[in-house]
Parts: structure tokens; sequence; C-alpha cells
């Protein structure tokens, strides 16, 4: 069975193990969590995850794996504030010590944003950042193709490339395909997937592909913007995004839904996830 589930939260005295009952009741078989806000660096002592009890409910409701999200705040591609830039890389070292002890491991991260310094000074300040916090006994660090809004690096497989190039322990470097940012960034996820594939084997090779996130898009391919859309309800659609999900040369990847929550029929002040039948529309 393909894996399939949502992003959810972990939060409250249960933590990893409120992830995984949410997780189960959108009859999800795989989830992703962020440690924490992703828009802050506060988080709980490892301690504190409720790691053990998640496990076993996890084992007892068909999940094998999950996979963790690091805070977008994360910027690695600074190379204008080193304030910024050092406390990026105290925290991604810190995000995979916790990422190994929930027992996942890949670990997402988004390369960064280059704010102005272009792209090679991004790119040059991203791998020596991951230069400095992979080592041999590291998880893998995904990183994440991006949409290209702003000064986002990771728009082209050719800068994920780069990157792969100039790591040290690159054999840690795994990619994140999002659906929704590969359309953005003008790759033809709707009409030409293969083709997309293809040159996604050809750059950086199809077994480097660790988690997929299945997100619909809001705007035109390649309209470089970064909004996701619900299942069916956008550029992509559902039969482009059913054919990836199912896609032979993926089957064992996490595929993971962030798409936006919905008004609720009873209450349309109130939003609710859309999770369950999401999950359902593409099983
Ligand atoms: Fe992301
Ligand atoms: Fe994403
Ligand atoms: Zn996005």
């Amino acid at each position: 069975m393909i894996k399939l589930g949502s992003h959810v939260s972990m939060s409250g005295k249960e933590m990893l193990l409120a992830s995984a009952k949410e997780a189960a009741a959108y009859d999800a078989n795989t989830f992703m969590v962020y440690t924490g806000a992703p828009q802050n660096t506060k988080r709980k002592d490892i301690s504190a995850l409720q790691i053990e009890p998640a496990w076993e409910y996890m084992k007892s409701h068909n999940i094998r794996e999950f996979v963790v999200h690091a805070p977008y705040i994360i910027n690695l591609a600074n190379s204008v504030n080193p304030e910024i830039y050092s406390l990026a890389v105290e925290f991604l070292a810190l995000e995979i010590e916790r990422t190994k002890a929930m027992g996942s491991h890949v670990l997402i991260l988004h390369p960064g944003s280059h704010v102005g310094a272009g792209v090679k000074a991004g790119i040059d300040r991203i791998t020596q950042g991951l230069n400095d916090v992979l080592n041999a006994d590291s998880c893998y660090i995904a990183l994440e193709t991006m949409a290209g809004k702003g000064s986002e690096i990771g728009r082209s497989f050719e800068e994920l490339a780069e990157i792969y190039d100039k790591v040290i322990h690159n054999e840690k470097l795994r990619v994140c395909l999002d659906l929704c940012h590969l359309n953005d960034a003008g790759y033809d996820v709707r009409n030409d997937f293969d083709g997309v594939i293809d040159r996604f084997d050809k750059l950086i090779g199809k077994q480097n592909a660790a988690v997929i996130h299945v997100n619909d898009s809001k705007n035109k391919c390649g309209a470089a913007k970064d909004r996701h859309a619900n299942i069916g309800q956008g550029t992509i659609g559902l039969a482009a995004l059913r054919y990836a999900v199912h896609h032979p040369a993926f089957p064992d990847l996490p595929k993971i839904l962030e798409t936006p929550y919905i008004p609720s029929p009873e209450n349309p002040d109130k939003k609710v996830p859309p999770y369950k039948e999401e999950i359902q529309m593409l099983r």
C-alpha cells in the first residue's frame, strides 16, 4: 500500500503521540511534523515528546514511517547577516538530533533564500552550513524543491544538484519533491510528470527522492508563487496528482499533503482539515 498522509501537529501533553493519533484519524499511514511552531525555534526537550508511546501507537495503526520538517525560518542561504546564519546552523544541528531521537530518518529543509546576495553566494553559504552540520551519523536532510518566489534557492534541479556537488557528506542528502512548488517553478507536473522525473533522474538521480509533498496549486505553471490549493481544485488537478502519487518510480516514499484547511460544512466560520477526504481521493 502506498504511504499517504499529511502534516499534523505535535503539541499538548501527548506531543508525538497526538501526531500519530491525528494521522490515524485521517486513515493515513504516514505523516509529517514540525518539532514546534514552524515560525520560531522554541522547542520542548526530547524527553517530553512521548516518543515511546507514540511508536507503540503507530505500530498498532499501520504507521511505520514519518518525516520531520525543519522550521522555515532557518535560512542557511543567508550570507548577509552572520547572526541569522549561525542561528540556522546551530538549530539545524539540534533538529537532526531530535529527528533521530524521534525515530524518523528524514528531516526536510528549505534550502533558503539568498536575500539579494545572488544564487552563487546563497549556494556557497548553504553548502558551508550543511558541511558544518552533516556527518556520518546524521539523519538524511531532504532539500525541498522550491517555487522560486523572492530569492529562494532550490527552484530548479540544477541548483539542488550544485548543492549535492559541493556537500562532503552528500550521501546524507535527499530531495523532497513538492508538486505545487515544482509546478510554480515551471515544471509541467500536470501534463508531463514523466518528463519532470526524467529531468530529476538525469541531474540528481530518482533514488535520491525521499518525500513527495502532494499539493495542488493556485497558480499557473511557472508563476513562481507558492500558494497551495486543495486536491483537485488547482491548476494541477486530481488526475495528475493521482498519477504522481501512484507513480512506479516512487512506490515506497511517504507522500504528504500540505493543502489548506477548509471551512467546516456545519460552521463556515470554522476551518477544518481536509486530509481524511483528500487521502481517500488519492488512494
Ligand atoms: Fe516545506
Ligand atoms: Fe512542501
Ligand atoms: Zn509551499
